[in-house]
């Protein structure tokens, strides 16, 4: 379980407060959604989760325990963090960069062992990345980067997975797939995951917990089949938000 609790957040000094006093529980082994607006705090509030940031104020619990006293050796072994955007575009293959995501349990001056190196296969072949393992990270697109990013955090065999807007680049196939495998890790490996969208439809598919934060607030919670309907959702879309069936055209969505 994770635990945030009164989180408050500001940049600078100059800045108003981006997180105001946030309070929430994450369900180990579960997947929680964080909607809200852009500009809401979002990414912030991952950030914070990843142990980039340090709250003004307030708590972030791990199993009962603070984020503060944990080294970054430990925090690389119990929690792995995908960022929104993954610019890095540098000489190494996809299947080297997923494999330095085994760093944090091998010893320094070694090698990884063949059982790494079939876990990054393995993990490739679940997100349907093989035929990228042997690319360069420059030289695939955005959404294989994204792709490639999200199988890598699989390889780091933490218990906790953040991930910020991971479908962001990917087509519809695609982040069906990331969405899939994602649901998987949560039910069957009882992996805890936290991720950020703009889709309220993939809170649905995810049969996820869903967060609404708003105003530097969590302001409503629960099951995304509560939650996801529009007279929930309006305090932050507006009155205007409708599901499709209410709508004279239908809306393209992927079945479960
Ligand atoms: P979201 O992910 O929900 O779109 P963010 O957490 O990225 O929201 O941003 C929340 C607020 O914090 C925004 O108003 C944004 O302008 C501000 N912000 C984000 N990053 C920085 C930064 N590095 N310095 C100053 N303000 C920032």
């Amino acid at each position: 379980m994770i635990e945030i609790q009164n989180l408050k957040y500001r940049y600078s000094k100059t800045t108003p407060a981006v997180l105001k006093g946030a309070n929430a529980v994450f369900e180990k082994g579960k997947i929680s959604v964080l909607l809200g607006l852009n500009g809401s705090g979002k990414t912030t509030l991952i950030k914070l989760l990843a142990g980039l940031y340090r709250p003004n104020e307030g708590q972030i619990r791990y199993e009962g325990r603070s984020t503060e006293g944990m080294s970054i050796k430990e925090r690389s072994r119990r929690i792995a963090y995908v960022a929104q955007q993954f610019g890095r575009t540098d000489d190494f293959t996809v299947s080297d960069y997923m494999l330095f995501s085994a760093a944090n349990r091998v010893k320094i001056y070694e090698q990884p062992n063949e059982d790494e190196t079939a876990l990054v296969k393995a993990t490739a072949e679940r997100f349907g990345a093989s035929q990228l393992l042997d690319k360069k990270l420059g030289e695939i697109s955005g959404g294989e980067r994204q792709i490639v990013s999200i199988a890598a955090a699989v390889v780091q065999k933490t218990d906790v997975i953040l991930l910020d807007e991971p479908t962001s680049s990917l087509d519809i196939c695609n982040q069906y797939n990331v969405l899939s495998v994602l649901k998987e890790l949560a039910e069957i490996e009882k992996k805890t995951i936290i991720l950020s969208s703009h889709n309220p439809n993939h809170a649905l598919f995810l049969n996820a917990t869903v967060f609404l934060l708003h105003n530097g607030s969590i302001v409503d919670s629960g099951k995304a089949s509560k939650i996801v309907v529009p007279d929930r959702l309006k305090l932050m879309y507006g009155n205007y938000i409708v599901f499709s069936k209410d709508l004279r055209y239908s809306e393209i969505s992927f079945s479960k």
